[in-house]
Formats: structure tokens, C-alpha cells, sequence
């Protein structure tokens, strides 16, 4: 009995060491970090998933585990990133630009000091999907109907407001205006409940290929011209873009669709660590080739175009990549 009560004791005190140390072993090596996309028909959410892709190849190098998450979009991440909720996100150029300046929705809360740009990524056009039986066929078109302008917290807000102000169309005034997460949208163009959406995003992209393989039939509306031409002027985060719609066959357009755009980028906060943010930059550029194939948005992409649109300090972790790869003096 008594030597029966000791084996039992050394071995739950066995099993208390052994359950108490392995497991803060592997949590002390393990960096858990969580990237901001935007909705899952989208571009950022496959980017987040490629990026999470090639750094979890290394999570014996790195002890970095990095997840991927849905969200509102380019200002919800911003937010999200500043609130120290996730780590990275994508956010488009010009919403970096207001962040980094306490513009549009950062206006009353001031510069978001604290942001930190990696690398920029893929384009993205400012595309206004109409249904053809809502008869929009220019921009100006949309005057009395039902548009989707973007939720709050994407960055597609901004870029509507803004398409239609050149036109000189009043977004309260001129359209009922709808702000539903663009993952909606498409179902509600096809059920007949807007006549059209707006659509800050690369291409191809789920979204538009759910909107135009219904049975409405759709068309891409052209948001070009000399008032794009004075946007572009005034605004030098914005530059002249296009919708491919080969890449959208059930559309009834013939060619492309001019209009304008902005570049997706990768940011974080200066609260990340360098080892980090590094090991992030180090991967997606030494795997750059096998990168570009994870989305055919990338097919445009080279370093140097990656480096561009930035507009926020460049983080430190970054920063020392660039520098080892000559990329940066
Ligand atoms: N540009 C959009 C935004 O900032 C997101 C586009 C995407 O998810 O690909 O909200």
C-alpha cells in the first residue's frame, strides 16, 4: 500500500511537470499573428491567405503561426490594427494615406501615428457593376436609383463618394444610397433589390463573377473622363485604372471599362515586433515567384512596383529586409 502511494505520487508529480512545462515550451516559441482581409469574394481575403501560406512554411524557422480573418475592409483594419486587435491587414493606398494624415474617417480621431507600411500588393479599380434593365450606362446614370456605395469600415466608401462627387452627383441626395458589405452585393443585384454596386477591388474577383453569372444581366459602367482626370489631379493617391472584363464573360460589355484605382497594401502597427514584420517580408520576397501564382491579380506584380504607393513610415522589420536585399539604401 505505502509503496504503491509513493509510486503514485512521483508519478502525478511526474505528469504535473511534464503537463506544466511542454505546453509553455511551444507557447513561448510560438508568435500567433492574425491578418485583416476584407470580404471572402474579395481580393484581400486570398491575400491574407497566401501571405499566412508562405510564412506558415517556415513555423519551425520562425515559431510564427499566422491565421486570417474577414473583415469590413481597408478603414475596419486600419482600425482593428491601431486597437492592437490584429497585427496586419490589407488597406488600400489611399485609406493608408487618410490614416497616416487623420483624413475622411480619421479626421476627428487624428493621424494614426502608429501605422506601419510593409509592401504594397495588387491593384485595384473603383468598378461600378449596373444591372442593363436599370438602364445605367454612364456614371451620371445612377441619379434616382438604388446604389450599394460600401459598407463603413471599407474602402470603397471613400472611392464612390468621391466618383460621384466629380460628377457632381450628392450621394444623400441623388441615389438611394445602400452601404452593404460587398459580398452582399451581388445577391441583391441579382434578386432585383439595387440597380447597381460599387467595388473597390482587384480582377478577377468572386464578387463579379457571382454578379454577372446570374440571370439579370449586368454591365461594367465606365467612371472616366476630364472629371476623373482634375480627381486624379487632386487626389495623387488615385490613378487611371480599368475593369478586364474578358475575365468576366457574362458581362455584355465588349471591352474594357475605364476608370480608376488605387493599389492594395500591407500594413501593421510600429507596436509589431521587427523580428516579425522581417520574417513576413523575407518570405513573401524570397518565394516571390511562387507568391505571384497564388492569385491571378498578381500577375502585374514585381518587387519594385511592391515598394511603391506606400505612403506610412516603413516598418523597421521590413525596412531591414529591403535593406539586406539591396532593394532600399
Ligand atoms: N478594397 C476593399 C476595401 O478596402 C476590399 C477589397 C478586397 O477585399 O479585395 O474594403
Amino acid at each position: 500500500m505505502k509503496r504503491g502511494a509513493i509510486i503514485c505520487a512521483v508519478m502525478a508529480i511526474g505528469f504535473v511537470l511534464c503537463a506544466g512545462s511542454f505546453p509553455s515550451a511551444v507557447q513561448a516559441k510560438t508568435t500567433f499573428i492574425t491578418i485583416g482581409t476584407g470580404g471572402i469574394t474579395g481580393v484581400y481575403y486570398p491575400t491574407g491567405g497566401a501571405i499566412a501560406k508562405i510564412v506558415n512554411n517556415k513555423r519551425k524557422e520562425y515559431g510564427i503561426r499566422c491565421t486570417v480573418e474577414s473583415t469590413g475592409g481597408s478603414v475596419f483594419n486600419v482600425n482593428a490594427i491601431m486597437a492592437g486587435d490584429l497585427e496586419f491587414g490589407v488597406v488600400q493606398s489611399d485609406r493608408q494615406y487618410q490614416a497616416i494624415n487623420g483624413m475622411k474617417e480619421w479626421k476627428d480621431a487624428g493621424p494614426q501615428k502608429d501605422l506601419r507600411a510593409v509592401f504594397s500588393i495588387h491593384p485595384e479599380s473603383v468598378t461600378l457593376c449596373a444591372a442593363v434593365d436599370a438602364e445605367i450606362k454612364t456614371i451620371r446614370d445612377v441619379k434616382g436609383k438604388i446604389v450599394n456605395i460600401g459598407n463603413p469600415g471599407s474602402g470603397q466608401l471613400g472611392n464612390s463618394k468621391d466618383a460621384l462627387d466629380a460628377f457632381g452627383i450628392d450621394w444623400e441626395k441623388d441615389i438611394k444610397a445602400e452601404q452593404v458589405k460587398a459580398s452582399e452585393a451581388p445577391g441583391l443585384l441579382q434578386d432585383g433589390r439595387i440597380d447597381a454596386f460599387f467595388y473597390t477591388v482587384g480582377h478577377p474577383t468572386g464578387a463579379f463573377k457571382e454578379a454577372t453569372a446570374g440571370r439579370r444581366k449586368v454591365r461594367f459602367v465606365s467612371i472616366a473622363g476630364p472629371e476623373i482626370d482634375a480627381l486624379i489631379k487632386k487626389f495623387p493617391y488615385y490613378a487611371k485604372s480599368y475593369v478586364p472584363v474578358d475575365q468576366y464573360p457574362g458581362a455584355v460589355n465588349e471591352s474594357n471599362v475605364d476608370t480608376f484605382g488605387v493599389k492594395a497594401t500591407f500594413v501593421t502597427s510600429a507596436k509589431v515586433p521587427d523580428n516579425v514584420v522581417y520574417a513576413i517580408t523575407k518570405e513573401v520576397f524570397e518565394n516571390f515567384e511562387d507568391f505571384k501564382k497564388l492569385h491571378p491579380a498578381y500577375a502585374v506584380l514585381t518587387k519594385e512596383s511592391m515598394l511603391e504607393g506606400l505612403s506610412a513610415e516603413i516598418h523597421p522589420g521590413a525596412m531591414k529586409y529591403y535593406k539586406e536585399a539591396g532593394m532600399m539604401k
